[in-house]
């Protein structure tokens, strides 16, 4: 396994590097932490695509680049180093046209991948209800066929993209013990969607979405009918690499605010860079950055050749998403008072780094699916 960056990962990166610093940095300093109305994220994101956010992994058939699923992690921790509120509605539009791509009749791509590889259109998956969290097989929403139409009734909770979404992967309960995913176009069918505010990240939209007896041509159905279950866990593997890189976005921009801090901060005579219990956090911060990018590779280089990659993408989740808290803790720690202030980023980044490991799994859950792998034994019940 290589994951040194070819030239042109080089060139793209160092490029959007510049446009970030240069253009979406201040733009998304001016704008602040509050929602940011899809026009305007539209045209932020559209700006990015570009250089490869979204596109990067997707084929030229759909407006894509042609390149892989690495590059697509390395454009994203660019994003998310500057503001993971515009970085997370790409990596759930790259994913999400994925799945269509992966699953969907000719129709459904034709109608879809181009389009939200574009960011024209928004794409939100929603598997998660008010009671239905890591026991996703639980699943309450319920699809009931009435001629040729589904008939949906439910209720998602915490769902990414919910109020920007044109269209919506809606993980159903289609019969007993049978999970499907049914593709719900807001356009044509409409569902209610309420904003959830949060601790951090209430830029992009988390939100509910209510489903009344929402009705959708059966051939909205994403995959065949009853593989809703295990193609929740193949979106999974996609997701849990992309979560990782949030963890280690976050924490690379908390690890470079901690060194131009304590370079610069004069405590008992020196900079505190120089002190011992410093320097140790900035070696383990750096440290821990660079083990976790590693693990994040390896799970989507095996994703993409196919490999079953379930326990390593775990592993990488995991292990990302949870630095991303002691490195941003240790952040505000080396800021000192300072950095409990809105004048410091690393305020925002513990925020936003307290968030990382509950998305797609928590850390117990991917714990427990590692050990899973590893005995044999389902210590879940
Ligand atoms: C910002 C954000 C974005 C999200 N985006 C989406 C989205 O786009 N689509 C979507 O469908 N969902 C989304 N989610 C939901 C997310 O996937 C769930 O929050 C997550 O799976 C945990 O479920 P829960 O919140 O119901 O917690 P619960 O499942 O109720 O868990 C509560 C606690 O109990 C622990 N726990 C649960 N079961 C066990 C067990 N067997 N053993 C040990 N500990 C256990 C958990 O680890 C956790 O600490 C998002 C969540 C957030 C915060």
């Amino acid at each position: 396994m290589n994951f040194q960056r070819t030239e042109e990962q080089q060139m793209i990166i160092e490029n959007l590097r510049k446009f970030l610093d240069a253009e979406i940095e201040p733009a998304f300093r001016e704008h602040g932490e509050g929602f940011i109305p899809r026009e305007k994220m539209q045209r932020w994101l559209q700006s990015l695509t570009d250089f490869g956010i979204c596109k990067a992994p997707h084929s030229e058939e759909w407006g894509g680049f042609g390149m892989d699923w690495l590059t697509h992690l390395m454009v994203f921790e660019e994003v998310a180093y500057t503001s993971l509120d515009i970085a997370i509605p790409g990596f759930i539009n790259c994913t999400g046209a994925e799945i269509i791509r992966q699953l969907g009749t000719a129709e459904q791509k034709e109608k879809y991948v181009a389009d939200i590889l574009a960011c024209n259109k928004f794409i939100s998956m929603g598997i998660s209800e008010p009671d239905v969290g890591s026991d996703v097989a639980a699943v309450k929403t319920r699809a009931v066929l009435d001629g040729d139409e589904w008939v949906i009734n439910g209720e998602k909770t915490w769902i990414t993209n919910g109020e920007y979404s044109d269209v919506f992967i809606c993980t159903c309960r289609t019969g007993e013990g049978e999970i499907s995913h049914i593709l719900i176009d807001r356009e044509e069918h409409g569902y209610d969607v309420v904003g959830i505010p949060k601790m951090a990240l209430n830029g992009q939209s988390t939100a509910q979405v209510f489903l009344s007896d929402v009705r959708v041509p059966v051939s909205n159905t994403l995959g065949e009918r009853g593989s809703g279950l295990k193609n929740t866990l193949k979106i999974f593997e996609y997701a849990r690499c992309h979560m990782a890189i949030w963890g280690i976005g976050v924490a690379r921009r908390a690890l470079d605010e901690s060194i131009k801090y304590s370079q610069e901060r004069l405590q008992h005579g020196k900079a505190i860079a120089g002190h011992q219990l410093i320097a140790e956090k900035i070696a383990t911060m750096a440290t821990q950055i660079d083990a976790a990018r590693l693990l994040s590779y390896r799970a989507m280089d095996m994703v993409q050749k196919g490999e079953r990659a379930d326990k390593e993408c775990s592993m990488a989740k995991w292990y990302g998403t949870e630095i991303a808290v002691t490195a941003t803790r240790d952040a505000v720690e080396i800021h000192g008072g300072n950095g409990v202030t809105k004048e410091f980023v690393v305020e925002r980044l513990a925020r936003e780094a307290i968030i990382a490991p509950i998305p797609d799994g928590t850390t117990e859950i991917q714990k427990l699916l590692i050990s899973r792998a590893l005995t044999g034994i389902n210590a879940f019940r």
